[in-house]
């Protein structure tokens, strides 16, 4: 077998299409400019990229964007007023405070006090329990871009089981919610799973969300199965890459390796899975496109929302 990959890509874009569609209709019929702001502490590149990248999209898309970036000394203090000042500025739609935050911040505390209603990563936990409630809330991205991926590829959510490898707040579990919502049989795996690849092997979706390059492999997945890979890892040991990759994909990965010291890598054995499953999200060029798409999609959604229309 040699699975379907799934493009992020094209889903990403359709998605970002109609989020554009629906900021001019807003602009159009009632005046309104959905507003996004996004707050950085410190300097952490990865950060820096995922940040520069939002910022970028939403100006693609029409809508307004405004990014803050304070210095990694920045007090707790000091975040949570600003916070405070973002909650209450009416253009404002959606407030999204990029982690990891520096150490003297109480990540919790910050996220809590941002309002439910401009909370556009969906981490509040107001909106993490209107969603375990099946109410409508805003919904964490990542997962939110994943139930995208398989309605948009065609592929049954309802009645199929639905094995999630990971537990974060900000991955595992939501997807878990969603996949609830959505009528799938659910089953969360996690570090103290025994005997992984006897429950993965039944998955009909499997998703993981592990953070470890290439941890799925064959023996954990069935055959014919919808693979999605959430992870996303930097893979710089040539021999490794060896084990993850066929060879005609090998060459081009060696070659990212040789030139910037390494190469993105998920959470899946691509190798294996693209000959066991029937369907398979690549990294990159999958899910992580998504999270992106759905980030405009959320902060139109709280516009819309906040302003009943
Ligand atoms: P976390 O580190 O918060 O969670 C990892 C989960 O994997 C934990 O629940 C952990 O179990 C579980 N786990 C770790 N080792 C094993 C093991 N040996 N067997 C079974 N389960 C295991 O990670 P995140 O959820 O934040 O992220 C997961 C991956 O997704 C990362 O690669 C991250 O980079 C990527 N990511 C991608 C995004 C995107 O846009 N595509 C967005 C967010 C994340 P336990 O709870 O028991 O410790």
């Amino acid at each position: 077998m040699s699975a379907r990959i799934l493009s992020g890509q094209t889903i990403a874009e359709a998605i970002k299409a109609e989020v554009a569609g629906e900021v001019k209709r807003l602009r159009d019929t009632h005046g309104v400019q959905p507003g996004l702001t996004v707050v950085r502490v410190g300097d952490d590149p990865a950060s820096a990229v995922y940040v520069g990248s939002k910022v970028k999209t939403s100006e693609e898309l029409g809508i307004r964007s405004e990014h803050i970036h304070l210095s990694a000394e920045t007090s707790h203090e000091r975040l949570l007023a600003i916070v405070r000042e973002l909650n209450v500025r009416d253009e404002v739609d959606g407030i999204l405070v990029q982690l990891p935050l520096p150490r003297q911040v109480d990540a919790s505390e910050i996220l809590e006090s941002i309002d439910p209603a401009k909370d556009v990563d969906g981490f509040h936990p107001m909106n993490v329990g209107r969603l375990s409630l099946g109410e409508i809330s805003l919904v964490p991205c990542t997962p939110a871009g994943v139930i995208e991926i398989l309605k948009r590829s065609d592929i049954d959510i309802a009645g199929k089981h639905a094995v999630i490898v990971g537990r974060s707040n900000i991955v595992g579990k939501p997807m878990a919610m969603l996949f609830l919502k959505e009528n799938a049989t659910v089953t969360i795996c996690h570090s103290r799973t025994t005997d992984l690849p006897l429950i993965t092997r039944q998955a009909d979706i499997l998703v993981a969300a592990i953070g470890r390059p290439g941890f799925i492999r064959s023996e954990h997945i069935g055959e014919g199965a919808t693979v999605v890979d959430v992870g996303i890892n930097n893979v710089s040991d040539t021999d490794f890459a060896a084990e993850l990759f066929a060879p005609e994909d090998l060459e081009k990965r060696l070659k990212a390796i040789e030139n910037r010291g390494f190469t993105l890598v998920g959470d899946v054995n691509p190798k294996d899975a693209i000959e066991r499953a029937a369907n398979f999200t690549p990294v990159p060029g999958g899910v992580g496109l998504l999270t992106v798409a759905m980030l405009m999609k959320n902060t139109v959604e709280a516009a819309k929302l906040r302003r009943g229309i």
